[in-house]
């Protein structure tokens, strides 16, 4: 990763990954299979190539109470089975931390559920729409439309990731595919 003066501020096209590539990681298919409902479907699409399913950055800001962390995502089109790209999705480390999205360019969706799972919710990206996931919420964003789904992110930068969880446990509910685009069911391997 290139050093970035953070302490001096800096300007970043967030979206400009010729200039910026060093910022950017990819996350395969191969990576995140097991998030997938539907098994069969994964390892079919596995077998002719591994897809790269989202982008983000990783702009290593110090991770202390004060910073700010942020940066930006590009989530491609495409379903495994009948359910959309999506990212992992995640709880924050340091749980009682929130986070904000814009969305720039395409559609799609932030699940975000509490830590219990009790609460549930579906909220609309689309460009220049603010979303704001509240503090102690998993999140995870679906790519519904058949563009790229691009966004910019910010959060407390002491907040860190936690993956594990979701790994474990997934998400109460599935987004997949539907006549009129897309719908809701629960998750049968959720617990
Ligand atoms: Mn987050």
């Amino acid at each position: 990763m290139k050093p970035l003066n953070w302490e001096g501020g800096f300007t970043l096209d967030v979206l400009d990954k010729m200039k910026d590539a060093a910022l950017w990681s990819a996350r395969h298919l191969s990576q995140m299979k097991a998030a997938y409902a539907d098994q069969q479907a994964a390892e079919a699409v596995l077998a002719d190539e591994d897809p790269v399913i989202y982008e983000f950055q990783e702009l290593g800001v110090p991770e202390t109470e004060g910073d700010l962390a942020f940066g930006a995502g590009v989530l491609h089109p495409g379903k495994i089975g009948d359910e959309f790209y999506m990212t992992k999705g995640h709880f924050h480390k340091k749980l009682e931390t929130a986070e904000v999205y814009l969305g720039l360019s395409g559609e799609g969706l932030l699940l975000i559920e509490s830590p219990d799972g009790t609460d549930s919710r579906v909220l609309e990206m689309k460009p220049m729409q603010a979303v704001y996931v509240p503090k102690g919420y998993a999140h995870r964003t679906i790519n519904t439309g058949d563009e790229d789904l691009t966004y910019f992110f910010a959060f407390p930068a002491e907040a860190g990731h936690d993956y594990g969880t979701i790994e474990l446990k997934g998400f109460r509910n599935l987004i997949i595919a539907a006549d009129r685009g897309w719908k809701i069911v629960e998750n049968p391997k959720w617990s």
